[in-house]
């Protein structure tokens, strides 16, 4: 057994030399809450030890940003510093590489009046749009990892003192990672290569329809007629392949905007903007929700719902079978990042273009004709589970089993 020091250290390499993948004489934007600090300190070393040309840091605080929803005047909410939005969208232009440390505390945000999140939300995301439009087309390499903070690890271990409870998130996450393996880096060359098999395969078959049936969930998404299933990790413009995300089981596509029919219903509580959204049910239409139950946060549920016209509509469908080693563990993680690769999801709002072919070079036109949804949100939900029987569906109607009792057939 190896000192906690060591995996860490595992853990930073893998996210700079597979996750990011820096590149000689890149900038790194780090985008972290301050109390990552000592493991942005370590992340930087492990960038220029790659070779970066600087690195730098956007800090944020979850208390800052609470104490503004709850004091701050509304006209406030409706602005944002534009200096800040335009600094990244300029790092960006020039092949900037982007890390964000992500540790979402989903009991945040809980007393704030939704609607005041709904604003400053709306307007973060708005002033934002041409810098994530880099990040969501793949023009950059970029990468979202986690990181145990007090009030995360509580969530997942409540019955554990406050020690113990990072000491036991960090345990899973360095196993969920394959930081735990004699050599991660080879060990996620095999995953990738998994994974991008999966991916093949899928995208030799051109379903037109999956069907998904489980508890509560009938439902039919039609898929882009031009989609592209995509796993592990893709290749910039200018040819830098990276893995966005860390850890990832996941493999997705673009369902067709307007070819969604049926019910789904979540099956882990799903953490949106310091909020938790609990047993929720989504009917669709022509792809558009036209209902919407939840037991618990039914008013941030329609606030999300609202945000936009994209908003009602799938940008995403992704699967991952219910033995994955995430959902393995047996544990909920309120965090999208750890969940959505536990079970097949799909994601409300904004698709992915690089999920259509020649989607990052189509006009906004082209893609919309191509079945793209355009949203300032892109909200992963899970839907997946061990009673989850999926049916890929033909042209012509014939249909086969691709999923049955949450897995691979
Ligand atoms: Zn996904
Ligand atoms: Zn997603």
């Amino acid at each position: 057994m190896e000192t906690f020091e060591y995996y860490l250290d595992k853990y930073a390499e893998l996210a700079v030399r597979v996750g990011l993948n820096v590149q000689k004489d890149q900038t790194v934007v780090i985008m972290t809450p301050i109390a990552c600090a000592d493991f942005v300190r370590m992340l930087t070393k492990k960038a220029y030890d790659a070779g970066a040309k600087d690195v730098v840091i956007d800090w944020d605080d979850d208390e800052v940003k609470a104490l503004r929803l709850k004091h701050a005047p509304e006209s406030a909410l409706r602005e944002y510093p534009m200096w800040r939005a335009n600094g990244l969208e300029e790092m960006a232009k020039e092949g900037a590489a982007f890390l964000q440390i992500y540790a979402p505390n989903s009991d945040l945000l809980k007393d704030v009046d939704p609607e005041r999140v709904a604003i400053s939300s709306k307007t973060t995301a708005t002033a934002r749009e041409g810098f994530l439009k880099y990040l969501r087309s793949n023009q950059v390499n970029w990468l979202m990892v986690s990181f145990p903070t007090a009030e995360w690890s509580a969530k997942v271990f409540p019955e554990l003192g406050e020690t113990e409870r990072i000491h036991k998130l960090w345990e899973q996450i360095f196993k969920l990672t394959r930081v735990d393996k004699a050599d991660p880096v080879d060990a996620w060359k095999q995953h990738i290569e998994t994974l991008t098999t999966k991916q093949n395969v899928l995208n030799d078959k051109r379903y037109k329809q999956l069907h998904f049936q489980g508890p509560g969930t009938d439902l039919y998404i039609e898929l882009a007629p031009k989609h592209l299933w995509v796993a592990a990790g893709s290749t910039t413009d200018r040819g830098i392949y990276f893995v966005p995300n860390i850890p990832t089981e996941e493999v997705f596509t673009m369902p067709g905007r307007n070819g969604t029919n049926g019910t789904v219903r979540s099956t882990l509580p799903l953490s949106y903007q310091g909020s938790l959204i609990e047993g929720f049910s989504l009917t669709f239409e022509h792809g558009k929700v036209v209902e919407a139950t939840a037991e618990v946060g039914q008013e941030v549920l329609n606030k999300m719902l609202d945000m936009d016209e994209g908003a009602r509509y799938l940008g995403e469908v992704a699967l991952v079978p219910h033995d994955s080693p995430i959902s393995q563990s047996g544990l909920i993680y309120y965090n999208t990042l750890f969940d959505e690769n536990a079970s097949c999801h799909v994601a409300l709002g904004n698709s992915y273009p690089f999920t259509i072919e020649g989607g990052t070079t189509m006009t906004p036109e082209e893609l919309a004709a191509n079945g793209y949804n355009k949203s300032l949100i892109h909200v992963d939900f899970m839907i997946g589970s061990a009673d989850m029987d999926i049916d890929g569906v033909y042209e012509d109607g014939t249909r086969e089993p691709l999923f049955r009792k949450g897995t691979w057939v």
